[in-house]
């Protein structure tokens, strides 16, 4: 994550020379690490074998392929050889799914990760130690080490989770030691993800991006071995956000300079829709496409959500934070967005003053549409899970690699017990994820191939180390902030 480091791994050009160094990344930092660098996370990550999941409960997520109520899963170097109701062949490790459900993982597709240290500075109850406000006030302190830390102890309890994709949402960019060290704690942790390059806090809104920054992580680190993905998240246009500007606010002017640099580098472009909508500003300025992702669909009128339908424009909705806002700040539109036919997806946020949960994600979207639109617009358990796994690597673009258990695409899994006490006896398994499940029942995690988590352990990772490491950067910040003066 040092520049040294980094360019020790630029003179090591394609997809073998990458697999090398991750597989020394320990003894890399080890040799190199100066005392400002954070210390790897744990050991080398597991290689890709080949293995066989047998006899789970397999939710494909692929309508051309369906459920098996018993099936296995063939995986080899990383992708998905085979799934049917049973498949021979002899002499692979096999993984033993009884008792579990197979599916995807969860496709997180917008999360702050650089805020996870936050937590013991942000209060639900009380509005001066909101998000926002301490976000704020913390970012500016940060180092590219506070960065690591926070974003490995988010991807940390990502993996736990059961979510092996996150939108990586990095708007405190202070330094290109910065931007590396939060691409080395995704690299490290061994999940996928796209890194959205940001501004950084306290940035000046009439200052541009840092499209050469943008363009050197894109040398740099693309594609690497596949699994990370590079894009920007633009500051809020003509409008403030929640709790005052922390993300920016851009004239439509400054949007062009913004969105027309990530452009021309072949990027995809991210923003909040927090407050008044930029919408139809957006779309008479020519800048809506399928490469834009809005966040928090909560105040969008029929006109805007034919707009956002024609031009291809999805919308992530975190719904754990949105149904903590005022009512003044909208409602989740999920009912009217699945009605308009628009990309729709799911995502946490941040974790300051809540847990990764994907499953009460989708159990408080199930409850606030039923609530609020009920069977108007009929909403399955199946297409809440659906949102958070094959909508998500649509929305993110890369339903090639993940989304489903289809054979071709890369080995992105899960198992959840179903002998836990709050999912015994099993019934429906997408009612059991939806209305059940939680993130402790998450038994096995693979992502791209790799046994990441297993027995509801990690294979490589140091979480005691990951934690303390954070716990010791949020003192060290508060020291540093002269918290709570
Ligand atoms: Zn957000």
């Amino acid at each position: 994550m040092t520049r040294t480091r980094m360019s020790r791994r630029t003179l090591l050009k394609g997809a073998s020379a990458f697999s090398a160094l991750m597989a020394a990344s320990g003894e890399i930092l080890a040799q190199q690490a100066p005392s400002r660098t954070a210390a790897a996370p744990g050991a080398p990550l597991p290689q890709r074998g080949e293995f066989v999941i047998r006899a789970a409960t397999v939710l494909t997520m692929d309508p051309s392929i369906g459920d098996f109520a018993t099936g296995d899963v063939h995986v080899r170097e990383g992708g998905i050889v085979a799934v049917a109701p049973r498949i021979d062949v002899a002499n692979v490790q096999t993984i033993d799914g009884s008792g579990m459900i197979c599916m995807p993982g969860i496709v997180d597709t917008h999360w702050h990760l650089w805020t996870s240290l936050f937590r013991p500075f942000v209060r639900a109850d009380v509005d001066e130690l909101g998000y926002f406000p301490v976000s704020n006030r913390l970012g500016v302190l940060m180092t590219s080490e506070d960065s690591y830390r926070s974003v490995m102890l988010g991807l940390a309890e990502a993996l736990s989770a059961g979510v092996t994709t996150v939108h990586n949402w990095a708007h405190n960019v202070r330094s290109p030691d910065h931007a590396d060290a939060e691409l080395s704690a995704m690299r490290d942790a061994g999940i996928r993800g796209r890194f959205a390059y940001g501004p950084a806090q306290g940035m000046p809104d009439d200052q541009p991006m840092d499209m050469a920054g943008i363009a050197r992580v894109k040398r740099d680190w693309m594609p690497g071995d596949g699994l990370l993905t590079l894009g920007i998240c633009s500051r809020n246009i003509g409008a403030m956000s929640i709790g005052g500007a922390t993300r920016g606010v851009l004239t439509i002017d400054m949007a062009k300079k913004d969105w027309g640099g990530a452009r021309a580098l072949g990027l995809p472009i991210t923003v909040h829709t927090s407050g008044p909508s930029p919408i139809k500003v957006l779309e008479e300025a020519g800048l809506l496409g399928p490469d834009v992702q809005l966040v928090h669909p909560l105040l969008t009128t029929p006109e805007e959500r034919a707009i956002l339908k024609t031009r291809g424009v999805s919308y992530s909705t975190a719904p754990v934070g949105e149904a903590r806002r005022p009512s003044s700040a909208g409602v989740i539109q999920l009912g009217e967005l699945l009605e308009a036919g628009i990309k729709t997806s799911l995502s946490t946020d941040h974790t300051t003053n809540y847990n990764c949960d994907p499953f009460v994600g989708m159990r408080i979207l199930f409850a606030l549409h039923q609530h609020r639109i009920g069977n108007k617009v009929p909403l399955t358990v199946k297409r809440l899970v659906q949102l958070a796994t094959l909508d998500g690597a649509i929305d993110l673009g890369i339903a090639d690699k993940t989304g489903s258990l289809t054979p071709g695409k890369r080995a992105d899994i899960i198992l959840i017990r179903t002998s836990d006490i709050n999912m015994s006896p099993a019934g429906d398994p997408y009612e059991a994820i939806v209305s059940l499940a939680q993130p402790n029942n998450v038994e096995t995690v693979i992502v791209d191939g790799r046994i990441l988590r297993q027995s509801g352990k990690f294979t490589a990772l140091d979480y005691g180390k990951i934690v303390d490491e954070a716990r010791r950067a949020a003192a060290a910040l508060r020291s540093k902030a002269k918290w709570p003066t």
